[in-house]
């Protein structure tokens, strides 16, 4: 197929990417009135939030969840254009049925849990940085289902987390999801703005008067470009940028993607098995979290984060359904094997326009967020969940970076 064309050669300004950031920022500067072009290099807008019906059932491949929801902007976005939004808490707190814990267990790691998360908040977001492993009880029989619940929250184990970064994440534990997808959601609010998809920006020349895009579809000049790769990819110089960018080079290496994957099984028989949540294991960082029945579908959502998630994804969907199967047969017995029936499975790590599932600072290195997002020359902008300070990794997060980008581009530009 040939690449799609640009049928415009110039706007004031250019957005790289249609991921949450950069639906952000073009509804702001659609409301602003600005000329404008969102070039995405996928065949699809959202980026990392991505639904998809499988098996006629919408299933999020990316984020899935409206983390701290009360104070969410794609709660409202999301009502706007009809959504329904599931207001029932989480069940990922409860062992469904207990199993896997031995009587009087399942409170003991919640107490254990309990005090990690009270030392983290009795942190100063500003204090000396290290690692937040640093944080666990020496010796704790615990600290290995933390560790992997870490994993979950920041694609990492807790010894390569930034403690000062976790310290500044902003959680409200309010936490809704939208049966029909937040992928969808995300889609449905840049369905009509003036995004080219298939279109991959190769290079950004911002040694002139303006600024020159260049793309597999051709060249557009723009008075301001606001830039929302994922910090992977700035810092692999997946874009080339003239005059060259070291500083955002060096601050992207600070924040690597995470990695969290998500294994879908078909469950026979579900009437069979309890609603809610459970651990593969309660002794290894390296376990699965599986949802049960989300929705009161007949399906099992697999959760998988850190290395075991990459190790998984060098194997392939055959390793995730092998790894999955085994510890649920583990929970819930043999005959379970029979029952289960791969619908889908992410491989977030290896996809070339991501290449992880969300940035976690590496330790020390929790002042790059703001390295990321300062603006240079007053034309390149920069947003994207890793420029967040407070809500990065999240879509929420994205969405807001993308909102200020295009205001300090609009602030830039002067009167339309
Ligand atoms: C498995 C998983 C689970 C998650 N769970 C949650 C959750 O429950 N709740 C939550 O809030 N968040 C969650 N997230 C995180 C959330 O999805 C992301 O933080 C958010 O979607 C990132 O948005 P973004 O716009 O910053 O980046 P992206 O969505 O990555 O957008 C960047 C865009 O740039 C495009 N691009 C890349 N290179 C080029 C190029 N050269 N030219 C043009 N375009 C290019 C990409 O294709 C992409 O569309 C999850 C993510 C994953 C992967």
């Amino acid at each position: 197929m040939p690449a799609p064309e640009l049928t415009s050669s110039a706007a004031d300004v250019v957005v790289i990417g249609a991921g949450a950031a950069g639906i952000g920022a073009g509804r702001r500067l659609l409301q602003a009135g600005r000329s404008f072009v969102i070039l995405e290099a996928r065949e699809r807008i959202g980026g990392r939030a991505w639904t998809e019906r499988v098996g006629g059932d919408p299933i999020d491949f990316g984020c899935g969840w409206l983390h701290s929801a009360d104070r969410n902007p794609w709660v409202a976005i999301a009502e706007s254009h009809g959504f329904a939004i599931d207001r029932r808490p989480p069940t990922w707190g409860v062992q469904a049925g207990g199993v896997g814990f031995k009587p009087g267990e399942e409170q003991d790691l919640q107490a254990s849990m309990g005090r990690f998360f009270e030392r983290l908040e009795a942190e100063d977001e500003d204090g000396p940085d290290r690692p937040a492993a640093d944080l666990l009880e020496p010796g704790d029989r615990w600290s290995p289902l933390i560790d992997a619940v870490n994993t979950y929250v920041n694609g990492t184990e807790l010894s390569k987390t930034s403690l000062r970064d976790y310290v500044r994440y902003a959680d409200t534990d309010v936490n809704w999801r939208v049966p029909d997808g937040y992928g969808a959601v995300v889609a449905a609010h840049g369905r009509d703005l003036p995004v080219l998809t298939g279109c991959a920006v190769t290079a950004v020349d911002h040694s002139g008067r303006t600024i020159r895009v260049e793309t597999t579809g051709g060249t557009v000049e723009a008075r301001a470009v606001i830039v929302t790769l994922p910090p992977t990819l700035l810092a692999a110089g997946a874009v080339c940028f003239t005059p060259d960018l070291p500083d955002k080079r060096e601050a992207a290496e600070g924040l690597p993607l995470g990695v969290a994957d998500k294994l879908f099984l078909a469950l026979d028989r579900p009437e069979e098995l309890p609603a809610g949540h459970v651990f593969g294991r309660t002794d290894r960082a390296g376990t699965g979290s599986y949802h049960l029945k989300p929705f009161g579908r007949p399906l099992i959502e697999g959760y998988f984060g850190g290395t075991l998630a990459r190790d998984l994804e060098a194997g392939g969907v055959e390793a995730f359904a092998a790894f999955a199967t085994d510890e649920l047969a583990g929970l819930f017995g043999e005959a379970i094997r029979g029952r289960l029936r791969v619908v889908a499975a992410t491989a977030w790590a290896s996809d070339p326009l991501a290449r992880g599932s969300y940035s976690a600072a590496l330790p020390g290195r929790a002042d790059e967020r703001a390295r990321l997002a300062a603006p240079v020359d007053g034309r390149l902008f920069f947003a994207g969940e890793a420029t967040s300070r407070h809500d990065f990794s999240t879509a929420h997060g994205a969405y807001r970076t993308g909102v200020r980008a295009a205001e300090e581009a609009l602030a830039g530009l002067g009167p339309a």
